[in-house]
């Protein structure tokens, strides 16, 4: 994909900058933003030919008309027959409920098991827990993320968005450090979900209080093996 060459070689220039003036760290900031998203085909002047359009006389900004147009089209096609088919081939995560394993829905930032039985939610959003090192020491001054005091470790600690945590440190997380905000019915939840060998820790810090709410549990994505 010749876009996100591109896009991902000026990343990795203008991270490798010393210094950056606001225009450059403006357009990395857009840079990262862009890579979230990926282009499902690319289109090239001389593609057109074929279709017998006089292809060098049209011009740039209808090119990206056409080519803005064609990716939606395509979307469209593509995310309700052959996403589930090109998904399950390439073994991407799918949603299920931690307790019961259901599928859920989403609503809100929030899947939502479908379970009658069982009805708890959990965030979409991942969160990476960080520990307190010189390399992180700057992420717990700037009321990105949360933190906690009260941890497993005895340790101060930060649980930061998993998209922060990529745009920070260009790199993926490791699977056990990969949390989510799972809200518990009972305290049964709580004991049978540590049996399985996930780890949880209650939300304590006054900001995740309020944005998660009462119930709201840290609960790791993945069981230790
Ligand atoms: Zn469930």
């Amino acid at each position: 994909m010749r876009f996100i060459e591109t896009l991902e070689k000026l990343r990795l220039y203008l991270g490798s900058k010393p210094a950056l003036t606001p225009e450059e760290k403006e357009l990395l900031g857009k840079i990262r933003e862009d890579l979230n998203y990926f282009p499902t085909c690319v289109i090239h002047r001389d593609d057109l030919i074929e279709y017998a359009y006089d292809a060098h006389l049209i011009k740039d900004n209808e090119m990206v008309t056409l080519g803005k147009k064609i990716g939606i089209d395509s979307w469209e096609q593509l995310s309700s027959v052959r996403l589930p088919v090109i998904g399950y081939a390439s073994n991407l995560p799918v949603a299920c409920c931690p307790l019961c394993g259901e599928q859920p829905r989403f609503e809100h930032g929030y899947w939502y098991c479908e379970n009658v039985d069982c009805q708890r939610e959990w965030s979409c959003m991942k969160y990476v827990w960080l520990k307190y090192t010189d390399k992180t020491a700057f992420l717990f001054g700037c009321d990105i993320g949360f933190i906690s005091k009260t941890n497993r470790t005895n340790e101060m600690s930060l649980y930061l968005p998993v998209d922060l945590f990529r745009m920070h440190f260009g790199k993926e997380p490791e699977k056990e450090d990969i949390f989510h905000i799972f809200k518990y019915g009972d305290m049964n939840d709580i004991y049978g979900l540590r049996e399985d060998g996930f780890i949880l820790e209650k939300v304590t810090d006054n900001k995740g209080l309020e944005r998660f709410g009462p119930r709201a549990y840290w609960l790791s994505c993945y069981p230790k093996d």
